[in-house]
């Protein structure tokens, strides 16, 4: 099966970076107040938490409030559909072969899984983002084939684990020529339906990884990554191109440091290890938006960007995501309360540093696919279409030098005719000036004997008058 990579055009794109910030849970609300205000949709302030700060250290610029601006900033009131809203233009090109990177980034608690799966009556972006995809195949007006398969993984401890296996082993990262990094053996299902992806979703969330922290009951302790594949099939004449746009939704887990998390033992352990990934993540957030922020166009090779993504597992999965070929969202995910204001500040401090990081957005046109028996068909189409245009030449051909040749032709034909008739001319004037030769010579005969009729008549007539007399 043949297969050539089309030239796709590239286009460059700045991360999308929005906001989310949940309510105050009951608890928080017992004990804390909300520090965090959003004017115009777009920024935030983080207020100092510290009361006792009056009016003049405000304006002398000694209190700690922040102020940040971003593409979005969705506050308390507002629900995972609102931040949605923001994102689907996104989720729309997956059906046109681009990639997309969604992930939510903020501290244990903030709101990270519950944006990305949401609940029964407000569903998450990946739900959103999945009833978006199949709608647009449902209601697609193109003859084309689509096939949607689906893959969910978790990063836990810096090991790969496959969530759509019950009972997964270790998986390895390898680097693949065609589609860039990939997790060799991970498990991809082909789905026809949200629901369907929806309950493999709901199945892997079971498997992951969960502790009860002081921040959440069931706080995840991994990284999760739902990739969603759309193959579009597109037919024309002679060929089939394939179009392969992937989506990357990712549930982090949570930013804060290990002694953060008030766990020990084992947890300090997957503490130390999730924010050894999440690190690296956050010092390559901050390598290429220094970078791009310089005016660099892009990432030299084995900088600290990539000495970064290849230590740490996370990072290389999301490497595309980061500063390939995707087109990336970050929800940065704050808590209101005022007992946060450092997990707060830290999360927008990288989100604002995000804004800055650059992607090259292309489509993955793709791979041409074609049989042989279309290839037979390929040639016998070019094979008529040769023969019609042979005849097409051939009468073109006709019809410009006919015409000359007609013209010398006739000409001739009109001369040989013309000297033929000259001929017969001549030959008949030579006829008739030798008749009129031989009718002056009768003539001229004819006058002599009558001459001599007419002086024999005469001698006669003579002879018998001198007769006459005589008698
Ligand atoms: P994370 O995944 O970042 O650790 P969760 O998504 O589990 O945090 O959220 C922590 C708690 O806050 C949960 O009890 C969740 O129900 C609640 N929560 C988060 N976001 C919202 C929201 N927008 N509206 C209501 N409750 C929320
Ligand atoms: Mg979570």
């Amino acid at each position: 099966m043949p297969s050539i990579r089309a030239p796709a055009s590239k286009k460059t794109a700045t991360l999308l970076v929005a906001v989310k910030c949940r309510p105050l849970t009951e608890a928080e609300r017992r004990r804390s107040r909300s520090i965090i205000q959003v004017f115009d949709d777009k920024n935030v302030v983080v207020l100092d938490p510290d009361l006792s700060k009056d009016y003049l250290d405000r304006i002398q610029n000694r209190t700690k409030e922040k102020r940040y601006c971003f593409d979005h900033v969705f506050g308390h009131e507002c629900t995972n559909s609102d931040v949605y809203k923001s994102v689907r233009s996104t989720i729309t090109g997956v059906i046109q072969g681009l990639n997309a990177t969604v992930f939510a980034y903020g501290s244990t608690g903030s709101g990270k899984t519950y944006t990305m799966a949401g609940t029964q009556n407000d569903p998450g972006l990946m739900v959103l983002s999945l009833n978006t995809i199949f709608e647009l195949i449902k209601t697609d007006k193109s003859s084309d084939n689509f096939e949607v398969s689906c893959s969910y993984l978790e990063v836990y401890n810096e090991v790969i684990y496959d969530l759509l296996e019950k009972s997964s082993g270790y998986l390895e990262l390898r680097e693949d020529p065609e589609h860039g990094i990939v997790v060799a053996g991970l498990r991809s299902i082909k789905v026809q339906s949200a629901d369907r992806i929806l309950e493999l979703l709901n199945l892997g969330n079971s498997r992951r990884k969960t502790e009860s922290t002081e921040a959440n009951q069931t706080s995840s302790r991994s990284h999760a990554v739902l990739e969603i594949t759309v193959k579009r099939k597109q037919k024309n004449q002679h060929r089939s191109q394939i179009l392969r746009g992937k989506l990357a939704l990712v549930d982090l887990a949570g930013s804060e440091r290990a002694s953060e998390t008030n766990s020990g033992g084992q947890k300090l352990r997957d503490g130390s290890n999730i924010n050894r990934s999440l690190l690296a993540l956050a010092n390559c957030i901050n390598a290429l938006g220094k970078h791009q922020k310089k005016g660099l166009a892009y990432v030299p090779y084995r900088n600290r960007y990539y000495t970064i993504v290849l230590c740490s597992k996370l990072t290389r999965i999301l490497k595309d995501g980061l500063s390939g070929n995707s087109q990336t969202v970050m929800i940065a995910t704050i808590s209101p309360a005022d007992d946060q204001y450092h997990h707060t500040v830290n999360t927008l401090k990288y989100a604002d540093r995000a804004k800055e990081i650059k992607t090259h957005v292309h489509k993955n046109i793709g791979i041409i696919d074609t049989h042989v028996a279309d290839y037979q068909k390929m040639i016998d189409s070019l094979q008529v279409e040769v023969c019609r245009l042979r005849k097409e030449l051939a009468e073109k051909e006709s019809l410009n030098v006919k015409p000359v040749e007609k013209t010398s032709n006739d000409e001739i034909s009109w001369l040989n005719a013309l000297s033929q008739e000259t001929g017969e001319n001549v030959q008949e004037r030579i006829n008739l000036q030798k008749a009129l030769f031989e009718l002056e010579e009768t003539n001229l005969r004819n006058r002599t004997e009558l001459q001599h009729l007419d002086d024999a008549i005469t001698k006669n007539k003579v002879r018998d008058l001198a007769y006459l007399n005589t008698s």
